[in-house]
C-alpha cells in the first residue's frame, strides 16, 4: 500500500485558517461588547454608587447618570479588581475629559 500525502492539505489549512480569524473576530467584537457592558456594572459593584469626585450619591433610580471612568485612558484594561476603573457623575466625567488628551476617547466610549 503507498500512502500518498496531497500537497493541497496546505492550501486546505490556509482557507480554514482565514475562515476562522473572521469566526473569531466576530466571536472577539462579541466578547468586547458583553465585556463594555460588564465593567461598568462591576465597577458600580465595586466602588459603589457614588462619585468618586464630587461625592455625589446615586441610587438605583438615577445610576444611569453614573459613568465609570478608565483612569489609563485605555477602555480595553478592565482589570477585574477595578483598579483602572473610577466612578464618575456625568459632569465630573465631561469634566475630567475635558482637560485634554481624551476627547477623541470619549466619543465611542461610555456615556
Ligand atoms: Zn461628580
Ligand atoms: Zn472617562
Amino acid at each position: 500500500m503507498r500512502k500518498k500525502r496531497l500537497g493541497s492539505r496546505k492550501i486546505e489549512t490556509g482557507n480554514l485558517r482565514k475562515r476562522q480569524t473572521v469566526n473569531e473576530m466576530v466571536a472577539e467584537l462579541k466578547k468586547l461588547g458583553r465585556t463594555e457592558n460588564d465593567y461598568r456594572r462591576r465597577s458600580l459593584e465595586i466602588h459603589g454608587l457614588i462619585c468618586a469626585k464630587c461625592a455625589r450619591e446615586f441610587d438605583e433610580t438615577n445610576k444611569h447618570l453614573l459613568t465609570v471612568h478608565h483612569k489609563d485612558g485605555n477602555h480595553h484594561n478592565n482589570p477585574p479588581d477595578g483598579s483602572n476603573w473610577e466612578n464618575l457623575c456625568a459632569y465630573c466625567h465631561e469634566d475630567e475629559h475635558s482637560r485634554g488628551q481624551l476627547g477623541d476617547y470619549l466619543k465611542d466610549d461610555h456615556r
